[in-house]
C-alpha cells in the first residue's frame, strides 16, 4: 500500500481516519509542529490554478483526502485511497482526543455569535475539554499579533475556520511563530458545530451526494460547485497522461 497518492499533483497520505489520529496523537505528545489539509476537490482545483496556494499545501506535514471526490479520482487512476477523511470528522476526531488527554484547543474563525455558540456547544459535549481560547475570523489575518495571542494560550491544537485559502496563509505565518502545536482549516465547520448550519441527512452522507445537498439549500455556491465537474475533467486527463506513458 502506498504512503502518499498524488492526485492532480497534491500528495495526500493514505491512511484512514483512525490512523491519522494516531499519527497526530504521536506529533502531539513529542510536541511537533503539525500543519495539517483536509483537502477536497474544490481545494485540489484551487492549488491547479494556483501555484502560490500549490507551494504553501505542499508545505503540509499530512494532507488528508476529505471527501468521495478524492477517493473515486484515486480508483480512477488505479491508485486507490483506503478512505475518505471527511475534515468535519478529522475534527471532531481531533476534539474526543483532546478531551481524553487534557491537550488544549483553541478555535478562531466565523463569525463572532457562530464562535460563541460553537464554544459552548463544545463544551457541553466534551466538558473536561481544555479550551485555550477562541476568537472570530474577521480581524486582519496579515496582524502578527493574533498570532501572538494564540499562541500565549499554549494550545496543542488550533482549528482554523476562515475557508481557504485564508486559513493555511494563516496557518503557516501561525507555525512559523508557534513553539509547537498541530494547526488545521476546518472551513465552514464552527457553522455546523455551532448548530446554525445542518450537515447533510444520514442518507445524504451515504450516498455521496451531499455536494446536491449543498446546492440546494445554497443555489448562491453553485460557481464553487463548478470546481468539481473541473476535477473530473482533468482526473480523466491525468490518467489519459498516464496510459499513454
Ligand atoms: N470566515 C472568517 N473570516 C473571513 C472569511 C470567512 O472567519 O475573513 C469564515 C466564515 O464566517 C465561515 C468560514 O470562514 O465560517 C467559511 O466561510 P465561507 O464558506 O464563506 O468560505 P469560502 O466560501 O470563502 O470558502
Amino acid at each position: 500500500m502506498q504512503n502518499k497518492i498524488t492526485i492532480l499533483g497534491i500528495p495526500f497520505d493514505n491512511m484512514t481516519r483512525k490512523e491519522f489520529l494516531e499519527r497526530l496523537y504521536e506529533r502531539m505528545n513529542k510536541k511537533e509542529k503539525t500543519f495539517l489539509v483536509t483537502a477536497n476537490p474544490e481545494i485540489v482545483m484551487y492549488a491547479h490554478d494556483n501555484p502560490d496556494y500549490y507551494k504553501l499545501l505542499m508545505e503540509a506535514d499530512f494532507i488528508a483526502p476529505d471527501g468521495i471526490g478524492i477517493v473515486q479520482a484515486s480508483r480512477k487512476l488505479q491508485t486507490p485511497i483506503k478512505e475518505r477523511v471527511p475534515g468535519f470528522e478529522l475534527m471532531l476526531g481531533l476534539l474526543e482526543l483532546a478531551s481524553l488527554s487534557n491537550k488544549r484547543v483553541y478555535f478562531i474563525g466565523a463569525k463572532e455569535d457562530i464562535i460563541n455558540l460553537t464554544v459552548s456547544n463544545v463544551s457541553e459535549k466534551w466538558p473536561d475539554l481544555e479550551i485555550a481560547g477562541y476568537h472570530h475570523g474577521y480581524f486582519n489575518h496579515e496582524d502578527p499579533q493574533m498570532i501572538e495571542k494564540v499562541k500565549a494560550t499554549r494550545p496543542d491544537i488550533v482549528l482554523v475556520a476562515f475557508g481557504f485559502p485564508r486559513q493555511e496563509k494563516w496557518i503557516k505565518s501561525y507555525l512559523a511563530a508557534a513553539d509547537y502545536g498541530i494547526a488545521v482549516g476546518v472551513g465552514g465547520s464552527f457553522d455546523v458545530l455551532s448548530g446554525k448550519t445542518k450537515r447533510a441527512p444520514y442518507l445524504v452522507q451515504r450516498f455521496h451526494i451531499e455536494w446536491l445537498y449543498r446546492l440546494v439549500k445554497q443555489p448562491s455556491r453553485y460557481k464553487r460547485m463548478l470546481a468539481l465537474p473541473y476535477f473530473i475533467r482533468e482526473v480523466y486527463r491525468q490518467n489519459k497522461k498516464e496510459e499513454t506513458i
